[in-house]
């Protein structure tokens, strides 16, 4: 499958977002696994990259090296809250520990009377999943809404049947963006693919940049490039993983 012409796919910085686009979204986020040919084919890019190659997640930073362990690479979580770069450096926004637990006070009495709720407590933002409950969106939007209001420095985050509240500041492209001004990632092309709207802040980014976008699925965006699902773009992956370790051994 050739989604487009790569004039220099050596020259390339890689940006994933993990669910939706490295792993199929599961009813519950911990039910996700990683396939093994996936955690091949990162590895195989990492190196061919010279390690530029980034995770750009909704996730904890720990959540994702457990996911992809043994492999480890840079990472930027909570929607680019938080962030560790190619050295190992932790970057991070802040958010207050009692406006968490208020937060989850609040969720827990929600999640309490309705049943198929999901409460995940991350370590700079807390979310609601009502993937099991669809029903029940308007309801936690408005629970979300009274969180929002407890201090003006979070804001609401929606994503696919997830409402997140989190501190403003950091968001997915930013995290790009900073990536992009480090080894190994400077002075390469970058190239973001995700599933969901917090991704779009991302393709802004690097469609400014002079860089490759690519959505995964249905819904609006402004990304350049288009896959159906997370099984089409793994093998496009797998291809490129391909082409660069042929391009090494002709040099
Ligand atoms: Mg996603």
């Amino acid at each position: 499958m050739t989604l487009f012409e790569l004039k220099h796919p050596d020259r390339l910085a890689l940006f994933l977002d993990f669910d939706g686009t490295l792993v199929e979204i599961a009813e519950k986020p911990d039910a996700v696994q990683l396939a093994e040919t996936t955690r091949e084919t990162l590895t195989r890019l990492k190196r061919a990259l010279d390690g530029a190659l980034a995770i750009v997640t909704g996730r904890d930073i720990e959540k994702i090296d457990a996911m992809l362990a043994p492999f480890r690479c840079p990472v930027a979580g909570v929607h680019g809250l938080t962030r560790r770069d190619a050295l190992g450096r932790a970057h991070g926004a802040l958010i207050e520990a009692t406006f968490l637990d208020e937060a989850q006070r609040r969720l827990e009495r929600l999640a309490r009377t309705e049943v198929g709720l999901l409460i995940e407590r991350k370590s700079h933002a807390i979310a609601i999943h009502y993937r099991g409950r669809p029903d029940l969106e308007h309801a936690c939007l408005e629970v979300m809404e009274g969180i929002a209001r407890l201090d003006d420095r979070v804001r609401l985050v929606r994503g696919k049947m997830v409402i997140e509240a989190r501190p403003t500041g950091g968001d997915k492209g930013m995290a790009v963006a900073d990536f992009m001004m480090e080894p190994p990632f400077s002075g390469r092309q970058p190239l973001f693919a995700g599933d969901d709207v917090t991704d779009e802040d991302a393709f802004e980014v690097v469609n400014r940049q002079g860089g490759l976008t690519l959505k995964i699925g249905p819904g609006e965006t402004c990304a350049q490039y288009r896959v159906a699902d997370t099984a089409s773009f793994l093998a496009w992956l797998g291809e490129t993983a391909d082409t660069l370790e042929k391009g090494h051994a002709i040099d």
